[in-house]
């Protein structure tokens, strides 16, 4: 079989510890004998990071806004243990963190469906997708402990010296107090993002927040996002035969456990972070989560949304024989392939990420899996491979649909 050929560069953006050793077995094992892999290399693994001063990290990012799509391996974002474990000259900031800010995107994290890997809720037939608000709120708020009894207001002063005062309470004792903001941009942007995805995907996309409660700062975010449905994407919604529509949280949360999956669900920050731990538990494994930062303009960074996987590596250099789920980072291959394909129409490395997807679905619910997905499926007999035999066994599987 001639080798698929790509016109540009796909960023490519390597990391961290074992999903750094996942990441060269996808390339050499599922990868290079089937496409003349075009890729722009940074190192992001944590060595390189430090040599660079991080300068690698933003190159990586702004290759992505040149470029338009990138593919990431999971990175250590430095700790106290990590400066001392790699003699680190700062703790540097998170490698996502950094990406985020420059591509000014919402993450969108949505399960792996495997038939043996059943949702933990019965009527859930498709997956569901996180679209989370990375910016503000709760995340960058401001709060103090009252120590008694006295009053508490909010201040804001214009930069012509104009005031608005709020009262938030009359303190007859000891309490406490938050502040917190978001920004009429980020919210766009969010929202731009959000409608851009739904259409991408051909999924109804779901907004809920409290804004029955909080009339002005929730309301903002369904006004926003009303307004600009309205202006930009009602008729390309209609035309796609998808749904925008708005509801309370209270209500998203129950209509979410009833429904059949199949949709994108867009939460604030506070929300996302924790609806996406939920949906992903619900759904079976870490290990089976995609996630893809989309930005306001359309630039895609994919990657898999567990981490390093740090106790396997640690037995892998110790020698010691590792089953590390590749699924998510598989997938993360496939889904930045398969947007450099249809941003340049090249079918064939289209046809090739829709088929290497299928091989690795295929090799699960044929009985081969990893460890984690061994111990929670419902599938009989099943056949528990190590990291790499696992990949070759989707290798076997590619070049059986491929010659199909
Ligand atoms: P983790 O790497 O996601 O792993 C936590 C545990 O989940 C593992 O020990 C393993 O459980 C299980 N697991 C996760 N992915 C798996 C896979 N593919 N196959 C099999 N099991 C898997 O999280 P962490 O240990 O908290 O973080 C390690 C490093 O990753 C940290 O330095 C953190 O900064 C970084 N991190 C990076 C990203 C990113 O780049 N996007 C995201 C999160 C964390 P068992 O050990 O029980 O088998
Ligand atoms: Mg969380």
């Amino acid at each position: 079989m001639e080798k698929i050929k790509m016109s540009t560069p796909l960023v490519e953006m390597d990391g961290d510890e074992m999903t750094r050793i996942l990441w060269q077995m996808i390339k050499d094992e599922l990868l290079y004998p089937y496409i003349d892999l075009n890729t722009e290399y940074y190192d992001l693994g944590l060595e390189h990071r430090n040599e660079t001063d991080d300068q690698v990290t933003v190159d990586s990012a702004l290759a992505t806004k040149k470029y338009g799509v990138a593919v990431k391996c999971a990175t250590i974002t430095p700790n106290a243990a990590r400066m001392e474990e790699y003699d680190l000259k700062e703790m540097w900031k998170s490698p996502n963190g950094t990406i985020r800010a420059i591509l000014d995107g919402t993450v969108f994290r949505a399960p792996i469906c495997v038939k043996g890997i059943e949702p933990t809720v019965r009527t859930w037939k498709k997956p569901i997708t996180i679209a989370r608000h990375a910016y503000g709120d709760v995340y960058k708020g401001s709060e103090v402990k009252i120590p008694g009894a006295g009053k508490a207001e909010i201040v804001y002063t214009g930069e012509d010296g104009t005031e608005i005062r709020e009262l938030i309470h009359e303190f007859d004792g000891p309490g406490i107090v938050q502040g917190m903001h978001n920004l009429n941009r980020s919210i766009e942007s969010f929202a731009r993002s959000c409608f851009n995805y739904a259409l991408d995907t051909k999924q109804d996309l779901w907004f809920a927040t409290k804004d029955t409660i909080s009339k002005k700062y929730d309301h903002t975010f369904k006004d926003i996002f009303q307004e600009i449905y309205e202006a930009e994407y009602d008729a390309r919604f209609r035309e796609a035969g998808i749904e925008y529509f708005y509801t309370l949280i209270d209500d998203a949360v129950a209509r979410v456990i009833r429904s059949q999956g199949g949709y994108i669900w867009a939460c604030k920050n506070y929300d996302g972070d924790v609806m996406s731990d939920m949906v992903a538990t619900a759904f079976g494994s870490l290990a089976m989560m995609t996630s893809v930062l989309v930005s306001p303009d359309g630039k895609y960074e994919y990657e898999a949304a567990h981490g390093t996987v740090q106790r396997h590596y640690y037995k892998h250099l110790a020698g010691e024989e590792t089953s590390t789920n590749s699924v998510a980072t598989i997938f993360a291959w496939t889904g930045a392939l398969r947007k450099r394909g249809e941003l340049d129409g090249n079918a064939a490395l289209v046809d090739f990420a829709d088929k290497l997807e299928q091989a690795t679905i295929g090799t699960i619910e044929n009985g081969t899996m990893t460890k984690d997905l061994a111990l929670i499926t419902t599938l009989p007999d099943v056949n528990v491979a190590n990291s790499r035999d696992f990949i070759r066994a989707i290798r076997a599987t590619l070049d059986a649909l491929l010659q199909a």
